[in-house]
């Protein structure tokens, strides 16, 4: 099955748990629109190259379709619709007014000379220009894309427009109309609604262990967090390699290190406490939480028995597969969802929005203050509702937004 298959799968099962409006179900079920666009790049050799991309709008009965751009040599259509699937659910889980939508270009970044990356940005851009706009579809970093790929974005799209449009993209430079607490936002979201669950769950001690798979942006802000909230960081992985070190290890020191090194596989020194491990076998490792902060499908069938974690965190998209769920929740590992868990990066995602189109600019403290109450909030419904439908967390995540989704859908459909 494709991963778009899977997650109407998911929402099929949550929709017969909640005894769904069949109606809503179906418009549930597929994206409202979906395009693919395909377009040169001229590349520094002289050479043009056509790129293939997309963006997918998946439902805005809630509002502008919103989600983020990836460049990943993985991307496709059904990639980008589960994807988009995923952003509706997500921003319905901690009611904010936004829909769902997903991009990505079919590109390894890496591979891209700064220019050649520009280039293709504003490409891309002007591409997508007559589907995206602060009121219509708001895009976002995501996988390989960052604040300067969203600052080409602005360009491009307030040239073809004509007028400065800040409010097009989210995720931007602070100097550039960004939000303070962006960069670290679904990190941070992730670490309240953990936080709120340990309470909850009696399961808080000091020390707890933890490994972090995919140690990029969410990773290693991830990783930083827990480190400082006295959690014990044994583990840590990138798309080149693993460190396990059974003392812990400091996140700071391996991400400078992995900056230096490229990979954080090679930041130990022989005779220390760490060693270099694959990402396979990270993933088995002996710990009370495992983060997920790299790609989809990186727990299935094949591994989710070896899993020995309690808890997992999906803060990447789709980390675990639909038949690993069932194995683990045999296994009674916690998953807290990828719709709940990383939300916390579209929340601040629409403090940005709010910002921009209120001409403010809120300080550190004050975004603070507003994601966390919306994290927690966001946790109780869940946690509420997995106890009222005797249902895992995922399931109950689907429930909460689907519900709050069929309003909505009703209101406007007149069902
Ligand atoms: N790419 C992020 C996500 O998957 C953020 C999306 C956004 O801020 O719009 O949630």
């Amino acid at each position: 099955m494709s991963l778009f298959q899977n997650t109407v799968k998911r929402i099929q099962e949550a929709a017969q748990l909640m005894d769904l409006d069949k109606d809503v179900e179906r418009i549930l079920s597929v994206p409202e629109r979906i395009v693919e666009v395909n377009f040169p790049v001229k590349m520094d050799s002289g050479e043009l190259r056509v790129f293939q991309g997309f963006r997918v709008q998946h439902n805005s009965a809630r509002g502008p379709f919103k989600g983020g751009i990836r460049y990943h040599t993985q991307v496709d259509m059904d990639e980008v619709k589960a994807l988009s699937t995923w952003m509706t659910l997500k921003c319905a889980v901690v009611n904010i007014p936004l829909g769902g939508g997903k991009g990505g270009v079919m590109v390894d970044p890496k591979e891209l000379s700064p220019k050649e990356l520009e280039a293709l940005t504003r490409a891309y851009t002007r591409a997508i220009a007559p589907l995206i706009g602060p009121e219509i579809d708001v895009p976002a970093p995501d996988v390989y894309t960052n604040a300067q790929i969203m600052g080409w974005m602005v360009d491009e799209y307030s040239k073809v427009r004509g007028m400065r449009v800040p409010g097009v993209v989210t995720g931007k430079a602070l100097d550039n109309g960004g939000s303070q607490g962006r960069d670290e936002a679904t990190s941070q979201g992730g670490v309240y609604v953990l936080r709120e669950m340990l309470k909850d769950y009696g399961l808080n001690k000091p020390g707890l262990t933890v490994v972090v798979q995919g140690f990029g942006n969410a990773g290693s802000h991830v990783a930083r967090m827990l480190a400082e909230d006295g959690f014990e960081i044994i583990g840590v992985s990138d798309s080149k390699g693993g460190l396990y070190c059974k003392k812990g290890l400091h996140p700071t020191e391996a991400l400078i290190c992995k900056t230096h090194t490229g990979s954080v596989g090679e930041c130990f020194t022989a005779g220390d406490t760490c060693e270099r491990i694959t990402n396979e076998q990270l993933l088995e490792l002996e710990c009370d939480i495992l983060v997920l902060s790299a790609l989809e499908n990186q727990i299935t069938e094949k591994n989710a028995a070896k899993v020995k974690a309690k808890i997992i965190l999906e803060l990447a998209n789709g980390p675990v597969s639909l038949e690993a769920d069932g194995i683990l929740k045999k296994n009674g590992v916690l998953v807290i969802p990828d719709i709940l868990a990383n939300a916390g990066g579209v929340t601040v995602s629409y403090f940005e929005l709010l910002q921009n189109l209120a001409h403010e600019t809120w300080t550190a403290e004050e975004v603070a203050k507003k994601l966390e109450p919306v994290m927690v909030a966001a946790w109780k419904d869940v946690d509420s509702t997995a106890k009222q439908y005797k249902s895992t967390l995922r399931e109950a995540a689907y429930i909460t937004a689907m519900k709050r989704l069929s309003d909505a859908i009703k209101l406007r459909q007149g069902l």
